[in-house]
């Protein structure tokens, strides 16, 4: 675990910024998608102020393709409406606008947000009125850390920096904008995405965040389930899922908020196979929600359910059971639940196929159903950290290929296209049931 001393505590505070002008930093227009600049544009010609923020800055400067460009602007969500006809603007309390810049991409563009205050309700409670919207100082201050919190003119191609974010860019550091007990204190989801960036970027955290975090790690069960939820995938999609979750534990943040994966330790089986998965993510392969909950959950499941029980539906129904409680804490929608258990209890086709040879027709069933290919690709993946299913894995994705190779598809005329290897009596096997049509 890498931090800094408290030397290096936060300072910040919001007067001057830094102007950091083109050709003194890496983030040219270039990398700019021209819808992204047609948009900043638009709004500048319109007497708005409009800047890039956040992600998408941070990425550039650290050498790595953004996924996405946010803009953050004075303008009003309805002003930013009638200024681009594709525009839909989303969210209660604060309300966003999602841009199109292509039939199914957006851009999202926020108005300035100040600081939320708290409003008196009649009965007495107290809520955060989040729905303010401010000045870009005021703006900055709301941003979680510093290597968050740059904002890119596109007039003249310079960086605004008004929290030394680009300096800890530089020096990979992570720190919170102001007191980090303060700012971990009034959202605990910034622990997690601490250990997220942290991983990713190989940044060290702050002495006195490092602290704050493991001192309001307990407050993450206060912490919205659907918010936590959506932070779980973006670990485990973000490559470093592995390092992510050594974080996590060194935070004290997993004890609280999935204790069911712990303990986590350099031989653990779950921290191999989210060191595969992140091999896997860094060359693009895709994984659902579903195999992604596989592969944390694995062992739970593995300790829960003896491996010497055959009967495929008893393992769906007691994976089913030693999941329940963790799905209904988590949110996890049911469909992804059903897929889950549907993986698990192929569990006993992928175990040591050495000496096993199922018959064409059921293989021809098996590998045309619909769960199939998330399982292939569970145990495939499982079969690099665990030897007893490396040839089941391997025995399931010959089948596949080889029955694949058999499937024959209508051609776009309408026309059938004769089997590779045997005619089908003129009869259309489905590719994805397997069913004679
Ligand atoms: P990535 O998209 O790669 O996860 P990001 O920094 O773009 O990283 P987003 O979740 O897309 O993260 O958020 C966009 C910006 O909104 C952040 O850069 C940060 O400035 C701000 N932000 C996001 N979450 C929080 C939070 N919990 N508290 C304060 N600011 C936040
Ligand atoms: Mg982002």
């Amino acid at each position: 675990m890498k931090f800094l001393p408290s030397s290096f505590k936060n300072k910040t505070s919001i007067k001057k910024p830094v102007v950091i002008p083109s050709g003194k930093h890496t983030f040219e227009r270039k990398f700019i998608e021209k819808g992204v600049i047609d948009i900043l544009n638009r709004l500048k010609k319109n007497g708005y102020e409009a800047y890039l923020v956040g992600g998408c800055i941070r990425d550039i400067l650290l050498g790595m393709k953004p996924k996405d460009f946010d803009i953050v602007t004075g303008a009003h969500p309805r002003q930013i409406k009638r200024l681009f006809s594709r525009c839909f603007l989303i969210g209660k309390r604060f309300r966003l606008a999602h841009v199109y810049i292509s039939h199914d991409r957006f851009v999202e563009v926020a108005t300035f947000r100040a600081a939320s205050s708290e409003i008196k309700l009649p009965d007495g409670r107290v809520i955060q009125n989040n729905n303010i919207y401010g000045t870009i100082e005021e703006d900055v201050l709301r941003r979680d850390f510093t290597a968050n919190s740059l904002y890119y003119n596109l007039s003249d191609s310079s960086i605004i920096d008004y929290t030394g974010g680009f300096k800890d860019i530089k020096k990979r550091v992570l720190r919170t904008i102001g007191d980090p007990s303060v700012r971990f204190e009034e959202d605990p989801v910034r622990i997690i995405r601490a250990a997220r960036f942290c991983a990713r970027f190989n940044f060290k955290i702050s002495g006195s965040d490092y602290r704050a975090a493991k001192d309001k790690a307990h407050l993450i069960v206060q912490s919205n389930a659907n918010r936590l939820l959506d932070e779980l995938f973006k670990i485990l999609k973000c490559g470093a899922s592995a390092r992510s979750f050594e974080y996590l534990d060194e935070f004290g943040v997993l004890s609280h908020w999935i204790p069911e994966i712990l303990p986590l330790n350099k031989k653990s089986m779950l921290l191999q196979r989210l060191t595969q998965l992140d091999t896997a993510r860094l060359d693009d392969v895709d994984f659902s929600n579903a195999l992604l909950l596989t592969i944390l959950f694995y062992d739970v499941f593995d300790n829960g359910i003896s491996r010497d029980i055959k009967n495929p539906h008893d393992v769906f129904l007691a994976a089913r059971d030693i999941f329940a409680p963790i799905a209904t804490r988590m949110r996890i929608p049911k469909k992804d639940c059903d897929r889950i258990c549907n993986i698990l209890s192929r569990r006993i086709y992928f175990l040591d196929n050495l000496n096993k040879k199922y018959t064409p027709s059921f293989e021809r069933r098996f590998t045309a159903n619909e769960h199939f290919a998330e399982a292939l690709k569970f145990y495939s993946l499982l079969a690099k950290v665990d030897a007893n299913f490396s040839q089941g894995a391997f025995y399931w994705q010959k089948a596949k290929d080889s029955h694949d190779s058999k499937i024959s598809y209508p051609s776009t005329r309408g026309k059938r296209t004769v089997n590779k290897k045997k005619k089908t009596k003129g009869k259309l096997t489905s590719p994805k049931t397997g069913d004679v049509q």
